[in-house]
């Protein structure tokens, strides 16, 4: 992509409305604009990056045995009667009614949904488990939306649904999603923190929250330095270790303010160790047993032959909201520089030369065609603005990786640079192998 074609409206000045960096950032840099108070559209180069994490998030659920599908935004509100939540979801729902007068409603979420699907679908506990889960847009009518895409009233959610047997079976099926979910966070980057959380509207028993740590994040949380040095690369996810797992992560004290214990805190964590931060809530994973199935009446056979109300679970990640999140972590000093596994390109090229240099824009032009051939996704500034703008321009844009060509340098001679490192003077080959290498491996 040329950057003098590229769909990029940058602003200049920091937008007044927006009072945190990953907010600021995004209208900066045209991934987002407002089209109405909590609800968004996402630009070229803010959809790139969702786009990234949309895949790292799929592969890690099919990896978990998970399996895609798409499920409608508008659902019938006689659902959630049967559930009971209608009336009980109150003022977050948005309620529509069509030209039949009948009662729909955008879904916040997709237990009643999913539960009818999987009741007028599945009669035998032969099929199970099954995880069901979709990546599909949410509507909440957040009373106050605020900081961007973090807290806004449309956004993207992926949401996964299982169905087991047995109770044994659901905690099986909750536990790779711990693993996902950590491993998930891991290749955008990000250090998540997984606490013990109350179950909100969904229900159920047991639930945990993903938090990265985050200044600006909404929620307190109070936990054990200790959990830092955890690494889910150090885990396998073979059956048998999923319970290990999950234990080494859950055994460190961390809660949030709802579930926080000021004693059992203190007993549990040397005081030298505790660490009392804030964070944002990235994903949450619930095990609620038989409440959606039994009131809907999601029945089985069971192995020894009686009808039996499922064991379910629902376990979500804000897909939307990681893009923020991402920002917050690796937004400082007023430049960007996002993970190599969601930059929405690979690598910059930077022509310094004046309009009236031929030679320079020979030379780029030739780097970006090479770099095409090689399968990168690059960003070629080809604009007449001034070396200074252009530089503030990438800061904002974050791309890793830049290759900077200016008048002086010899032919086969390149600037090449990792944001927040120097810059080495390489040849094009060089940049190829060491791409391939950071990009393709
Ligand atoms: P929160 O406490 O932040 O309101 P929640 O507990 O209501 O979140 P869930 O119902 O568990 O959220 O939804 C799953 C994920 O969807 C959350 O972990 C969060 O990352 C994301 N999410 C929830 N509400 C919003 C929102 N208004 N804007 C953007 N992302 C959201
Ligand atoms: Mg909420």
């Amino acid at each position: 992509m040329k950057l003098s074609k590229f769909f990029l409206p940058i602003l200049k000045d920091i937008p007044s409305d927006a009072k945190i960096k990953s907010h600021q950032l995004m209208l900066r840099a045209g991934m987002i604009r407002q089209s109405a108070s909590g609800i968004y559209s996402w630009l070229p180069l803010g959809f790139k990056v969702l786009k990234k994490i949309e895949i790292i998030i799929r592969e890690e659920q099919d990896r978990a045995g998970a399996q895609e599908m798409l499920m409608p935004t508008i659902q019938s509100a006689d659902l959630w009667k049967e559930s009971g939540r209608y009336d009980g979801y109150g003022l977050e729902m948005l309620r529509i009614k069509d030209r039949q007068d009948r009662e729909l409603l955008y879904g916040p979420t997709n237990e009643e949904l999913v539960t009818q699907i999987f009741r007028d679908n599945v009669k035998s506990y032969k099929s199970l488990p099954l995880i069901l889960y979709h990546i599909q847009w949410k509507f909440r009518d957040e009373i106050r939306p605020r900081f961007g895409i973090m807290r806004c009233r449309e956004f993207l959610m992926k949401d996964s649904y299982s169905f087991d047997e047995t109770k044994e079976g659901a905690r099986l099926s909750y536990n790779k999603m711990f693993y996902a979910y950590l491993k998930t966070f891991e290749r955008l980057g990000l250090k998540a923190i997984p606490l013990a959380a109350d179950t909100g509207p969904i229900g159920g028993d047991l639930s945990h929250e993903f938090i990265i740590l985050a200044d600006t994040g909404e929620s307190q949380i109070y936990t054990s330095k200790k959990i830092l040095d955890l690494k889910i690369e150090n885990f396998s996810n073979d059956e048998d270790n999923l319970n290990n797992m999950v234990k080494a992560f859950t055994e460190i004290y961390s809660a949030t303010d709802e579930k926080f214990d000021q004693s059992e805190f203190d007993k549990s964590v040397k005081k030298e160790d505790q660490l009392i931060t804030r964070g944002i809530e990235v994903g949450h994973i619930f095990y609620f047993g038989d409440k959606y199935s039994k009131s809907m009446r999601a029945l089985v056979n069971s192995s020894s032959g009686q009808n039996i109300t499922v064991e379910m679970g629902s376990y979500g990640i804000g897909v939307s909201r990681l893009v923020g999140a991402i920002i917050e972590v690796n937004y400082n000093n007023n430049v960007m520089k996002w993970p190599t596994t969601v930059t929405p390109f690979h690598v910059a090229i930077i022509d310094l030369g004046k309009k009236s240099e031929n030679e320079t824009k020979i030379k780029s032009q030739n780097v970006y065609e090479k770099l095409k051939e090689n399968y990168f996704d690059v960003l070629l500034d080809d604009t007449d603005e001034s070396p200074a703008s252009k530089f503030k321009n990438f800061d904002l844009i974050g791309i890793p990786y830049q290759i900077i060509i200016g008048s002086k340098q010899k032919v086969d001679e390149y600037e090449f640079k990792e944001v927040g490192f120097d810059k080495q003077i390489v040849s094009l080959d060089f940049i190829i192998k060491k791409l391939k290498e950071i990009y393709f491996n």
